[in-house]
C-alpha cells in the first residue's frame, strides 16, 4: 500500500525492519546512541552545542506542542498570540487554552501565508502578548508561514516565539541560530524525517529553559525538567519508558537523510513530488484548494468534484483498492480531499498514484472512461 498521508508516511524498509529489536532504553549501548540522535536533531535545527538544547517527549505532535507552550508561557504573565489560519493553529490554541494560558487569535484565511505586517500590528498594539505561536506547514490546507519574515517582527517587538514545526521540520529550512526569538520548535519523528510514530523533539535554547523551569504545571510536559534531567542524569537518560524501537528507528531514518543531503535534498524531492500531483490532479479534472504560489510541498488539496457520483469515502475506497490511501477526512470549510507528498515517495509513486486517482473518478463515473 501506497500511503498518501502528512504522518505517519511512507516509511523505508530498512526504516521499519529497525523496530524489529528488543532495547533496554537504560543499556549502556543505547545511552550514546540516543545522546547522539539528540545532537544530530539539535544540529538540524541549526542549534549550537551548550546553546541549545535538543529535548525528546514520548508520543504524537500534540504532546510537544503543548509541552512547549507550558513550558515557555507562563500561566499567570504569559499570552500567546495565534495566527489562526489552519486546523493545527486551531489546535495549538485548544492546547493553550486547555493549559490554562491567555490565548489571542490573530484570524486569517487558511489560502495564504500570514501577512508578517498584520502580526506586527496586533504586538504592537497588546504589549502584554509575550509569545507567538505559529504553524510553519499548516497540515490542515497545504499552505507555508513564513517562520523567518515572522519571527523577525516578534524579534524587533521583543517578544518570544513557538514554532509547530511537525509537518515541515526536515523539509523547510529553519536555523534556530538565526531566530534567537524562537523558544522551541517542535516535531516529530513520524513526517519529514520519515521514521516512524513514537516520540516528538523540541529543539530550544538552554538559557530560556532555565529561565523557564517551573512554569509548566505538568511533570510529564515539562521541557524544563527533561533538560534537568539530562543535567543530573545524562544526555542519554530518559524520565519514563520511552518508545525505544521507534527512537532506534528514527536514528536509522536520520542518518539516512543526512546521507541523501539533508533538507535541501528533501526539500526538492518534496517540492517535485507535489508539482507532479498538482499539475497531474488538475489534468484530471481537480482543482486545487491553494494558488500554486501559496501551494506548499507538503500536502496537496483538491476540492471534491461536484458530481452526483462522488462521495469522500468512495474515492478513498476506491483509491485503496488500488493501492493507495488517503485521509479520508479535511479540515477545511470547503470539502476537500487530502493527499500528502512526503514519505518515502518520488515522482514513481505520484504518477502511480494519478493513475490511481483516475481509474478511481472513472469507477464512481466522475470521469468518462478511457475508449
Ligand atoms: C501532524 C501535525 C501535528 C501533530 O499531530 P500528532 O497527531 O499529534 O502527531 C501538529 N502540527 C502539524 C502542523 C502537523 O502536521
Amino acid at each position: 500500500m501506497l500511503l498518501l498521508i502528512p504522518g505517519p508516511v511512507q516509511t523505508r524498509p530498512d526504516v521499519r525492519a529497525a523496530m524489529a529489536v528488543d532495547i533496554a532504553p537504560w543499556d549502556r549501548d543505547f545511552a550514546p546512541e540516543y545522546i547522539a540522535i539528540r545532537e544530530k536533531v539539535r544540529d538540524l535545527a541549526g542549534g549550537k552545542a551548550g546553546l541549545h538544547a535538543c529535548l525528546p517527549l514520548q508520543g504524537a505532535g500534540h504532546f510537544i506542542t503543548e509541552a512547549a507552550i507550558r513550558t515557555f508561557v507562563p500561566a499567570a504573565t504569559g499570552k500567546l498570540l495565534i495566527v489562526r489560519n489552519g486546523a493545527y493553529a486551531d489546535r495549538m490554541a485548544r492546547l493553550a487554552e486547555e493549559a490554562g494560558r491567555t490565548v489571542v487569535n490573530l484570524p486569517a484565511p487558511d489560502t495564504g501565508s500570514v501577512d508578517p505586517a498584520a502580526v506586527a500590528a496586533v504586538l504592537a498594539a497588546d504589549p502584554t502578548i509575550t509569545h507567538l505561536g505559529v504553524v510553519y506547514s499548516e497540515t490542515g490546507s497545504g499552505l507555508v508561514n513564513d517562520v523567518p519574515a515572522l519571527g523577525e517582527v516578534v524579534r524587533a517587538a521583543g517578544r518570544r516565539m513557538i514554532v509547530d514545526a511537525v509537518s515541515a521540520f526536515g523539509a523547510l529550512p529553519f536555523d534556530i541560530s538565526a531566530q534567537p526569538e524562537v523558544d522551541a520548535v517542535v516535531f516529530t519523528s513520524n513526517k519529514c524525517i520519515e521514521g516512524l510514530p513514537g516520540i516528538a523533539f523540541a529543539v530550544a535554547p538552554i538559557e530560556r529553559v532555565v529561565a523557564c523551569t517551573g512554569n509548566a504545571g505538568s511533570w510529564c510536559f515539562d521541557l524544563a525538567d527533561v533538560y534537568h534531567t539530562a543535567q543530573r542524569a545524562g544526555w542519554g537518560s530518559f524520565r519514563f519508558t520511552p518508545p525505544v524501537q521507534a527512537l532506534h528507528a528514527f536514528g536509522v531514518a536520520l542518518d539516512i537523510f543526512l546521507a541523501e543531503g539533508g533538507q535541501p535534498a528533501r526539500l526538492a524531492r518534496y517540492r517535485e513530488n507535489c508539482r507532479i500531483l498538482y499539475e497531474g490532479a488538475q489534468a484530471l479534472g481537480l482543482r486545487p484548494y491553494l494558488e500554486w504560489e501559496h501551494q506548499g510541498p507538503i500536502i496537496a488539496l483538491f476540492h471534491q468534484p461536484q458530481h452526483p457520483g462522488f462521495t469522500l469515502q468512495g474515492f478513498v475506497d476506491a483509491l485503496k483498492r488500488r493501492g493507495v490511501l488517503i485521509s479520508n477526512f479535511f479540515n477545511t470549510e470547503a470539502p476537500t480531499m487530502r493527499i500528502g507528498c512526503i514519505g518515502h515517495v518520488g515522482p514513481d509513486e505520484m504518477r502511480f498514484a494519478l493513475g490511481a486517482m483516475r481509474g478511481a473518478l472513472e469507477e464512481l463515473g466522475v470521469l468518462q472512461r478511457a475508449a
